[in-house]
């Protein structure tokens, strides 16, 4: 057990949730019971996640997608209600931490899934701009698209989808996990082989053939996992409570 108030200042502390400008709040999101013993943590606070973690007594929800995102409308109705609805009811905390979750150096989504594909980091995603998660390194060895695409199929168990020559050997990357099709340009820049993301967009096909980067679209979901699933293993060893990662399957 420990009080929300003192994991809430842990986190913010290790996370750095005061350096980001982010589309969302970060932190304690909905406030629910004051102690905290049993967390679920996920990528997304769904309606799902939400009905898993009551289902198990969960006194606190952790994820990298939390609500009340900027430009969304306000009001308290539809899906919203409902998840808010429930989480009140139950007197369980959601707790959410966006961008300081994507570029922490140890727990970030970014590190980690170098972690899980053996990737080495060299350096930030861009040089230029310093609030640009991502990162660019190399791969465990120099390998073909289609190669490369079969790792990513087996860590990640979903099969990416590949913009560019299946033969041609790759060895620089850079990555950002999410939807993060945006920073092709920055990777482009970068003079890296490829680039590793979780969605892709029309224009960012063109935007790939054109300027030879191989593209890869691992799944938004599929690469977001690895970094609340850290954090929150990181805190069952650091304060002794119980900590369960529930995969929701997503597609995206
Ligand atoms: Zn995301």
């Amino acid at each position: 057990m420990i009080e929300r108030r003192t994991l809430l200042k842990h986190l913010d502390t290790i996370l750095q949730t005061a350096k980001f400008r982010d589309y969302c709040p970060n932190g304690l999101q909905v406030e629910g019971h004051e102690h905290i013993g049993h967390i679920v943590t996920g990528v997304t606070a769904s309606q799902a996640l939400v009905d898993a973690a009551i289902e198990r007594g969960a006194d606190t929800i952790l994820v990298h997608h939390g609500y009340f995102w900027k430009g969304e409308d306000e009001r308290v109705t539809g899906i919203k209600r409902e998840r808010l609805k429930a989480l009140l009811a139950n007197d369980i905390n959601l707790i959410a931490y966006h961008l300081p979750l994507d570029s922490h150096p140890v727990y970030g989504n970014n590190v980690q899934l170098a972690d899980v594909l053996n990737l080495q980091i060299d350096g930030p995603l861009s040089e230029e701009d310093s609030t640009m998660p991502g990162l660019i390194g190399r791969l465990p060895q120099p390998m073909t698209a289609r190669e490369f695409s079969e790792l990513l199929g087996e860590a990640l168990q979903r099969q990416p989808l590949h913009i560019g020559e299946e033969t041609d050997v790759i060895e620089t990357i850079g990555w950002c996990t999410g939807a993060a099709q945006g920073y092709l340009q920055a990777a482009v820049n970068a003079g890296v082989d490829a680039f590793l993301t979780g969605e892709i967009n029309e224009p960012a096909v063109h935007l790939a053939r054109e300027t030879g980067t191989h593209f890869f679209s691992a799944g938004h979901h599929a690469t977001e996992r690895y970094g609340v699933k850290a954090l929150g293993e990181y805190l069952q060893q650091e304060f002794d409570l119980l900590v369960e990662f529930i995969d929701v399957d997503n597609p995206v």
